[in-house]
């Protein structure tokens, strides 16, 4: 099933070029399918990590591409404009916290973050503020690969030890423990209130994912959480960044987390799903008040300008996407999804093999008390005929919000055959 070729010549995410992970080749995607090569079919829980909103082939996304690339597949963005660049930008403005005003197009999520991280360090230093460089964050997190957005990652299950000095140093905090459907705690607070009374001289940020800690343990915190955090920044002249690259377009059922606390940042990454999963493309956006003050600052300008910044086939799939999403009653959609999650899930969490099960919006997460042997579990997934990657302890899955009611049950009832096997087996199956 492995091709020979790929195996040996493709590096793929996070594996071994000595002893990589088996790979399964797709011929085809269509709605929630995944159609291998051999011909199985595997129902998608994974939506592509997050991105995949309205599912695979979609005719009216397909259609968005093709016309656009009628007229251009790319342009450079300096000193030229486009429709689908400005027509993304009005809809993205209508979505997206009232306060943000400006939008950055960036390529993909951990540039979008490295964006972010720029724009607070130069805002500062526009104010006259050099000293304010650093960044503060909360374990667990994750932002992305590149060299900035590692560095704010969680430092355990990050890549902190790997790259060591290398990295900048970051200001680290608990992660949230109250939980998204129980009571607040408000010690959850104090190490950040703490941290920030004695550091913020040298903080420009702080940075989070709002509600939804993805990536770093699919974890969901309290709002209470986030309305906090906002103040001490208010408090202490520090930037709020939201990280809703994993959390937008409807998957924990708002629009983006924000919502949830009715909290805005000042500045806010996108991502994964802005276009409907068809290519990579994201979008940093912020206030008017941060644009125009690192515009006054001494450079002048904001200083990031990639190759295919706001390129063209990706903002027109991106327009056509969250047309889409707006146009729809996505939410009555998402709490389908989520109702069906819950019903079927939260009996697992009385096996003693599960820590704990949780659902919010269109994510299902089963937490076992150890790490799964991410191989065998794959291939079990497969055989079954569905499509869920789990990682460290969680099995989870997120799938596109086209799937149906009979497809979400059967991608549940496999996963959940599973999950009930690996009782009593622990030492096959968990690692
Ligand atoms: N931030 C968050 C919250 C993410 O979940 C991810 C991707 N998993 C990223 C940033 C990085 O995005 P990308 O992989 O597109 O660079």
């Amino acid at each position: 099933m492995t091709d020979l070729f790929d195996l040996e010549h493709i590096w793929h995410p996070y594996t071994s070029m000595l002893n990589p992970l088996p790979t399964f080749k797709v011929k085809r995607a269509y709605g929630a399918t995944i159609e291998l090569e051999d011909g199985r079919t595997l129902v998608d829980g994974m939506s592509s990590w997050w991105c995949a909103i309205h599912g695979y082939n979609h005719p009216e996304l397909n259609q968005a591409v093709s016309d656009q690339l009628q007229k251009m597949a790319h342009i450079m963005f300096g000193g030229l404009t486009h429709e689908p660049a400005i027509e993304l930008g009005k809809l993205l403005l209508k979505i997206t916290p009232p306060s943000l005003d400006k939008i950055f197009y960036a390529d993909s999520g951990s540039v979008a973050v490295e964006v972010a991280l720029k724009m607070a360090v130069q805002y500062w230093a526009a104010l006259n503020q050099p000293a304010k460089t650093n960044f503060i964050t909360t374990r667990s997190g994750y932002h992305g690969d590149t060299w900035n957005a590692m560095s704010v990652c969680d430092p355990v299950t990050g890549m902190h030890q790997i790259f060591g000095s290398s990295l900048p140093n970051r200001i680290f905090v608990p992660a949230p423990q109250s939980r998204f459907d129980g009571k607040w705690n408000p010690q959850d607070i104090q190490e950040l209130k703490q941290q920030i009374e004695q550091h913020h001289h040298s903080i420009a940020a702080l940075i989070i994912e709002p509600i939804v800690q993805g990536a770093g343990g699919m974890r969901f915190y309290h709002p209470e959480y986030l309305r906090q955090a906002k103040a001490l920044c208010e408090q202490y002249n520090l930037l709020l960044i939201f990280d809703e690259i994993a959390t937008g377009f409807g998957r924990t059922g708002k629009m983006f987390a924000w919502e949830h606390a009715q909290v805005e940042p000042d500045i806010m990454c996108i991502g994964k799903g802005l276009t409907g999963g068809y290519m990579t493309l994201s979008a940093t956006l912020t206030t008017k008040q941060v644009a125009e003050t690192i515009s006054r600052g001494e450079a002048g300008v904001f200083m990031h300008g990639p190759t295919f910044m706001a390129n063209p086939l990706a903002c027109a799939v991106a327009l056509r996407s969250t047309q889409l999403l707006v146009e729809q009653d996505w939410q009555a959609n998402i709490q389908r999804i989520e109702k069906i999650l819950a019903e079927q899930l939260t009996d697992l969490a009385q096996l003693d093999h599960v820590a704990d099960v949780r659902v919010l919006g269109a994510i299902g997460v089963v937490e076992l008390t150890a790490n799964v042997d991410m191989k065998t579990l794959q291939q079990q997934f497969v055989e079954r005929g569905i499509w869920v990657r789990p990682f460290g302890k969680l099995v989870y899955v997120m799938p596109p919000y086209v799937i149906s009611d009979d497809e979400l049950h059967y991608l549940l009832a496999q996963l959940i055959e599973v999950v009930k096997s690996m009782q009593g087996v622990n030492a096959n199956v968990l690692a």
